[in-house]
């Protein structure tokens, strides 16, 4: 990485462009091995935004903007404070230098959603680059590289470090509750990922969660913790010690329901919850923030349920009820 050239400023195949190539490889292995050197992974966040922040209306701008936003991504639990000021700096930087250039185009990509589409960031970086012919005939490339694009992802980037700091991008689930949906569905489909030591441990945290929820974002919780009650139900056969899990979300139901008024109810009658625990799991996911809400309102899966009876205060108390039920049942 020591031996880059510094005055290539071509989108065609060179030297330099090989070395981002190498780079874009390590990215989309990050998302592999992140957890096992996460110190990895920060070291290449710093050297995007320092790249960036170097030349942050250059020719490779549009790649270092997007290796800052996979890696933040890929780290998923909050950045140490120098990495995160370092990566905000340097979006900022290529915001401000790209966002006022001309473009004509009517949209961009960085206005989609960005929860569904991030996983192929990576992919998308590769046809980019120009070595090889673009096989995604539907991959609009001027709108990927346009100026004003890549600014927009600059502001995802600061976005997500500080909430509020972007507020003309579109909502998108936090990059930590990206990272802990990842590593619960995993658990949830039968396939932990290598980050998780100890299952019920993972799961304490949705019921953690659940008991220190509050106002807008307790239904979303109550769901979440739903889905994993599912899981616990139908996978407890007494042979694991889960005791813990099952009375920490006992007890965070029990507050839940304390909270919830359900006479407050002026609906006819309810949707059911996604027959699927980890859809059920990302629904209370989304539910459980306002920008997680936001976009579940704007990009509407096909299994989700309409926002208003979601967080029904009727609504998510029967879902309390029904899982403190399961729990007492449960070996
Ligand atoms: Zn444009
Ligand atoms: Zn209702």
């Amino acid at each position: 990485m020591t031996d880059r050239p510094s005055s290539e400023r071509t989108l065609a195949a060179s030297p330099e462009q090989a070395w981002v190539d190498e780079l874009i490889d390590d990215w989309a292995e990050m998302g592999e091995f992140v957890d096992a050197d996460p110190a990895e992974c920060d070291r290449l966040v710093l050297e995007c935004a320092r790249e960036l922040a170097a030349d942050p209306d250059g020719a490779l701008a549009c790649r270092w903007t997007m290796g800052l936003l996979l890696g933040l991504l890929y780290r998923g639990t909050r950045p140490e404070e120098d990495m995160a000021a370092a990566a905000f700096d340097a979006a900022q930087a290529a915001d401000r230098a790209l966002r006022p250039l001309p473009c004509a185009h009517q949209e961009h990509p960085y206005q989609g959603d960005l929860t569904a589409e991030a996983w192929c960031f990576a992919e998308v970086l590769r046809e980019l680059g120009g070595g090889e012919p673009v096989p995604w005939a539907t991959l609009p490339r001027d709108e990927w590289l346009c100026p004003r694009n890549v600014a927009g992802y600059a502001r995802v980037v600061m976005e997500s470090l500080r909430a509020g700091s972007a507020d003309d991008v579109p909502p998108f689930l936090s990059f930590e509750d990206q990272y802990e949906m990842v590593g619960l569905t995993a658990i949830l489909e039968g396939y932990p990922l290598s980050r998780t030591y100890d299952v019920a441990w993972d799961l304490l945290l949705v019921a953690s969660r659940l008991q220190e929820a509050e106002g807008d974002d307790l239904a979303g919780s109550v769901l979440a913790a739903a889905a994993v009650t599912w899981y616990v139900e139908a996978e407890a056969d007494g042979t694991v010690d889960v005791q813990e899990l099952l009375d920490a979300l006992t007890v965070a139901f029990e507050r839940a329901l304390g909270l919830l008024d359900a006479t407050t109810c002026t609906h006819d009658g309810h949707p059911e919850l996604p027959r699927d625990s980890t859809e059920t799991l990302a629904a209370g996911m989304y539910l459980a923030s306002a920008p997680g809400r936001a976009a579940y309102e704007k990009w509407p899966e096909e299994w989700a349920i309409p926002l208003d009876t979601a967080v029904c205060p009727a609504f998510v108390a029967a879902t309390a009820e029904d899982s403190l039920r399961r729990l007492r049942n449960t070996p």
